[in-house]
């Protein structure tokens, strides 16, 4: 394989990747899902363990070292802990984290530590069972509680709490999700609602801004200092208090971070993408028919894939631009 670095027309090297599972969810969050019925993939057009594991020892030769684990909700996928024993094994990579609803996470997580976990977003919204099920259209706020609380449990894993904030549903349980972070030591991120939810009703009133977060938190609880970050790929601000505890900031709609951007995605049914927003898909999935399982022939044509992929990537999302249109896939099938 070629070494050199995936580079785009817009000089962004690319070193993370975000690998969805599944679009699968047992939840129907309204910034994400539709209402109604949902026709999710179905298994027979999903990658296998396997061939993510084979696509990823690729990836990670052409510099791609970070991966994250997501969805739909990856617990709802069968046997999951198998994936991270195969991704353990491929020499290079640096980092497999996993973003879940935390729904399922009780029952596995000690079996995802040992396969080699070690970060993991843990979404959660609100700390009212009732404003739960309003946002996400089911109950069950403590088995994501519960989750939360078994992952803590284990020593070797870091823990995040990722919260999205409609206007209309959860703006009046900020500061208790964050008093309950500290009271948990665990730093709260809060992420701008994007128009991807599958009901099209972003509208930017609806929207929270990061900024009007920060202003609420600094006089409901305290000031709050920005703080540097290491690596400039890092779409999160972090801010802290006086007593050091820290609020994260993902403010993707009113401060972009596309100048920074590292990442790509690889869809459940074997598409990558290199924004969230992108209208076009690489397809892989189908390169293993076409390589009859060569691995080297694999390669070489996931190679050629990837490098169209990365120079074909848009300088920004353009959601401020008149002309903007949302991609047609929703977050959850492309995989947040
Ligand atoms: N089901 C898992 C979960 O909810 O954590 C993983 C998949 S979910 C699509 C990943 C992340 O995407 C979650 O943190 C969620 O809040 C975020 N997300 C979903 N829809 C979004 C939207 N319209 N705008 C911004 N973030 C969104
Ligand atoms: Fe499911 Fe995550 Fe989407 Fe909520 S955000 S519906 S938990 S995939």
């Amino acid at each position: 394989m070629n070494s050199l670095p995936l580079l785009d027309q817009h000089h962004r090297i690319h070193r993370s990747m975000r690998i969805s599972v599944t679009d699968v969810c047992n939840i129907r969050c309204q910034y994400c899902m539709p209402d109604g019925p949902v026709q999710f993939l179905p298994n027979n057009q999903l990658l296998s363990y396997q061939q993510i594991a084979q696509i990823a020892a690729a990836c990670t030769e052409l510099g791609i070292e970070k991966y994250r684990i997501t969805g739909g909700e990856p617990l709802a996928r069968p046997n999951l802990h198998e994936l991270f024993e195969s991704l353990a094994k491929i020499p290079g990579i640096k980092d497999v984290a996993l973003t879940t609803n935390g729904m399922m996470l009780k029952d596995q997580v000690a079996s995802l530590v040992v396969a080699g976990l070690r970060r993991v977003n843990i979404s959660l919204d609100t700390l009212q069972e009732e404003t739960f099920q309003k946002l996400s259209r089911r109950s069950g706020l403590g088995r994501v509680l519960e989750g939360i609380e078994a992952a803590l449990d284990q020593p070797q894993l870091s823990v995040r709490l990722n919260a999205l904030v409609l206007r209309d549903v959860n703006l009046n349980d900020v500061v208790e999700l964050v008093l309950f972070a500290k009271s948990r030591k665990v730093t709260m991120r809060f992420i701008e609602f994007m128009p991807l939810d599958a009901s099209r009703s972003w509208t930017q009133s609806r929207m929270v801004s990061g900024s009007e977060l920060r202003q609420l938190l600094s006089d409901r609880i305290g000031p709050l200092t920005p703080i540097a970050s290491s690596n400039p790929a890092q779409p999160s601000t972090d801010y802290q208090f006086a007593d050091d505890s820290r609020v994260g900031f993902i403010d993707s709609v009113t401060s972009p971070f596309c100048s920074r951007c590292d990442r790509l995605r690889l869809t459940a049914d074997g598409k990558l993408r290199n924004c969230l927003f992108g209208k076009e898909e690489w397809d892989v999935k189908t390169l293993f028919a076409t390589c009859n399982d060569d691995p080297l022939e694999f390669r070489h044509q996931f190679e050629k894939t990837i490098r169209d992929c990365v120079l074909a990537k848009a300088a920004a999302h353009g959601i401020d631009k008149a002309q903007f249109q949302p991609p047609e896939r929703a977050m959850y099938q492309i995989g947040g």
